[in-house]
């Protein structure tokens, strides 16, 4: 059982990894950006705890790639069916997302 104390813990250092893959994207630097993706959903998964909401858009689940909108990934809005849909230029999978009104 994982206590709560470390599912916090574990919530903290993949916000600053999320923050760390910001900052190495504005560095020009893609691939350390995916290094830190793949540690905050590494340490995510074996904490059982969830990515948070906010930076769920921010990565491409197949290849880790931190998406930037008009650079690296494709974002439609589907307004009729509440639908964004966010296309990885790298890889080229496609997420879903539900969006409330
Ligand atoms: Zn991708």
């Amino acid at each position: 059982m994982i206590s709560n104390y470390r599912k916090r813990i574990a919530l903290e250092r993949i916000e600053i990894l999320f923050n760390e893959a910001k900052r190495a994207m504005k560095l020009k630097k893609p691939e350390l950006a995916k290094r830190y993706i793949e540690l905050a959903r590494k340490i995510g998964m074996r904490c059982n705890v969830k990515i948070p909401s906010q930076y769920k858009t921010k990565f491409c689940k197949k290849c880790n790639v931190y998406l930037i909108p008009s650079k690296n990934c494709k974002i439609k809005l589907d307004s009729k069916k509440h639908l964004i849909k966010i296309t990885c230029l790298e890889c080229g999978n496609i997420k879903i997302f539900r969006y409330k009104k």
